[in-house]
């Protein structure tokens, strides 16, 4: 990613999504990603002392999810790839002992700001993705 792309992104977060960037991706990237990033966040004005109350006043606005909304940072902001995935129905039981086994694909989402990944199967399926403090 070259710089005016890191510059893109991060100027389309609002400050709320820069805290959770912060809070949970920093560590996955390149040091001089992680300089860039920090840099550019504290031209949008978030300090990283003040990572952890902005993102509590977030999550105390009581956001309405919907299923654009990541249920961890509440950014509608993420990627999308289609995988495919073992078909676990009781009849693909059977079937599969005659070696006829079905393959669903599915689509899963990527959190762009907190990287959490969002399994479309289910409304609950989000899962965690990244490891994180
Ligand atoms: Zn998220």
């Amino acid at each position: 990613m070259n710089n005016s792309k890191i510059e893109n992104l991060i100027n389309s977060f609002e400050k709320f999504e820069i805290a959770f960037l912060l809070k949970h991706r920093l560590a996955e990237f390149m040091k001089p990603t992680q300089l860039k990033i920090v840099a550019l966040a504290l031209n949008k004005g978030v300090q990283l002392n003040e990572v952890d109350a902005i993102i509590q006043e977030r999550l105390e606005q009581n956001i309405v999810l919907s299923a654009e909304n990541c249920p961890r940072c509440t950014s509608n902001k993420y990627f999308s790839h289609v995988i495919e995935v073992d078909d676990v129905s009781k009849s693909n039981q059977i079937d599969s002992m005659v070696g006829e086994v079905r393959v669903l694909t599915q689509e899963v989402r990527n959190c762009i700001v907190c990287g959490l990944e969002h399994d479309k199967r289910s409304r609950w399926g989000w899962k965690q993705f990244f490891r994180y403090k």
